[in-house]
């Protein structure tokens, strides 16, 4: 076969060559180590927990190595492309702090970052391809292929298009030209030249040493709509914009062998292979694929909604990457992901078990790191977003509501009842006078047994402002001994008879009065927050029947 006149006859109008393009994109020039990762989704839409956890992987890695981080989508397959996909893509991402160097809209040297506008590119690879001997055209029609799958079945034999079923191999030039000048629709296929009984081996930097079977099949590298398949384009790619790392999903290991054997036939050094297992779900004593149409957890609008923070699941995520993360930021309060470094060698081979749980509870941890006025910033725009009413409040007075959020959290053991933003408005909502006025008490309501006139003598008479919270205490213990309520609970538990209550019961009542609530932070804080004329007009306003 004289390949370059089937080169000639296929790709008449050729503009640029392969040599042309390695021209335009020259290898990178980065420090050694550096490494060159990229997410590169179909733009089908939504980015879920699977996805941005991949891209996360490839972000961290590119980051820490002082190398570079691209977005690329992967569009040839236009059946399965959404309506706004490539935007939704990109707004999910950076909802989540998964920022790019280089991609649509932000543009970069090795651009275009969207694969249907690198049609010609991909010519000018196929044709190189041709030159050597390595692709050819096929013209076999969709009914033809389904026949050979089904002689492929009856007689129990691999499906696919290889060895004897490769009609395409055996076509003369005259045959080529005859078809073309039917104007007959025909893919470019691969030439394969592996052999199933071999077995072809790889390192993933993951899973380790991997043996396939050598790859066989000629697979399609161009489409009838010239196009290339995901198998081609991203080779092409991933060689012209310097991929150091390709981390994916591990569904597609098996066609690895297909892979390697591309870079090897376009002669050019493959990018490192790194597969990630699926994240997984245990339910009862099951444990299976988090799914995007059953797992709420698996949508990041979730998240939104719920308002959990992206530093959250970021840190959730790099303990699912590397589990010792876990323990570097549990025991450091000044950890942080970007002083930690992550490996392949510590990530697990299996698939993580994604645990919301797990990240509700590292979120709690976040939210307890914070100050007082980070949180208040870091809140603020889920609220402007979500609840503008509460956020109204939040921000009348800034000072007050950072007050607010500083109770118990610059002690030793900061408070740790905030997981999520909105958790934020379900402990704090009655320091707000609006809120508390509003309150039906359905949450803690007043029992017979609170004694308003009680609380009110000891707000009007003993309460101090001034008071340190141990004066403020003994204070307090001092004034309800004098009306039958015991110091302590263990005096009251010696003789239950002789006391209405205990400290105890005296602080419930106060919780209950002045912020509906059975649990509340530190009272003493709060109190000093509200301040005594507030505290007297809440009693004041419980007394008139009204608040
Ligand atoms: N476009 C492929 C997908 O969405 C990407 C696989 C890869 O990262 O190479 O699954």
């Amino acid at each position: 076969m004289d390949y370059q006149a089937l080169a000639s006859l296929l790709f008449p109008h050729l503009k640029e060559t392969r040599e042309d393009y390695e021209k335009k994109y020259p290898k990178r020039e980065l420090k050694e180590k550096a490494m060159v990762t990229r997410f590169a989704p179909s733009p089908t839409g939504f980015i879920h927990m699977g996805s941005l956890y991949a891209s996360f992987i490839s972000y961290i890695f590119a980051k820490q190595s002082g190398g570079v981080f691209y977005l690329r989508i992967e569009d040839t397959d236009q059946k399965r492309e959404v309506e706004n996909g490539i935007e939704q893509i990109i707004s999910d991402l950076k909802k989540q702090d998964i920022c790019f160097d280089e991609g649509p809209g932000i543009g970069g040297e090795y651009g275009p970052y969207i694969q249907s506008e690198r049609k010609e590119i991909y010519h000018a690879f196929v044709y190189d391809l041709i030159l050597k001997g390595y692709a050819y055209p096929a013209f076999e029609t969709k009914e033809e292929l389904e026949k050979m799958k089904e002689i492929q079945a009856k007689e129990k034999r691999r499906i696919g298009y290889y060895g004897s079923y490769a009609k395409g191999r055996k076509l003369s030039l005259e045959q080529i030209q005859q078809h073309l000048e039917n104007h007959d629709p025909y893919v470019i296929r691969l030439k394969a030249n592996g052999s199933f009984d071999q077995k072809f081996e790889f390192k993933d930097c993951i899973k380790g040493r991997i043996m396939l079977p050598s790859n066989d099949m000629d697979i399609v590298l161009l489409k009838q709509d010239g196009l290339p398949t995901y198998q081609f384009a991203h080779v092409v790619d991933d060689y012209l914009m310097g991929t150091t790392h390709v981390v994916r999903g591990d569904e597609w290991l098996s066609s690895t062998p297909i892979h390697l054997q591309l870079f090897r036939m376009l002669g050019v050094k493959p990018p490192k292979y790194a597969h990630i297992a699926p994240l997984t779900k245990k339910i009862e004593n099951r444990v299976r694929k988090l799914s995007k149409r059953y797992d709420k957890e698996c949508s990041m609008e979730y998240y939104q909604k719920e308002g959990i923070p992206t530093m959250a699941i970021k840190i959730y995520l790099a303990t699912l990457f590397n589990a010792s993360f876990e323990d570097y930021y549990l025991s450091n309060k000044d950890a942080s992901i970007s002083n930690f470094t992550f490996t392949f060698q510590k990530m697990g081979v299996g698939g993580s078990l994604f645990d919301l749980t797990k990240l509700l509870f590292l979120s709690k941890t976040y939210f307890s790191r914070l100050t007082a006025k980070q949180l208040y910033e870091e809140l603020l725009p889920f609220y402007q977003e979500n609840d503008p009413e509460f956020y109204q409040v939040l921000t009348k007075d800034p000072s007050y509501t950072i007050s607010i959020l500083n109770v118990e959290r610059t002690g030793k053991k900061p408070r740790k009842d905030f997981a999520t933003y909105q958790d934020i408005k379900k402990h704090t909502w009655y320091m707000y006078d609006e809120y508390y006025k509003q309150s039906t008490m359905e949450r803690a309501p007043i029992l017979d047994s609170y004694d308003l006139p009680l609380i009110k003598i000891y707000f009007e008479k003993v309460y101090c402002e001034s008071d340190s919270k141990d004066v403020w205490y003994e204070k307090l213990k001092e004034f309800i001994s004098q009306y039958d309520y015991a110091k302590t609970v263990k005096e009251y538990l010696q003789d239950p008879e002789q006391y209405h209550g205990h400290v105890g019961t005296v602080c419930e009542m106060i919780r209950v009065y002045l912020f509906c609530s059975l649990e509340t932070p530190d009272i003493y804080e709060l109190l000093q927050i509200l301040t005594k004329k507030r505290i007297l007009d809440r009693i004041v306003g419980i007394q008139k029947g009204k608040k």
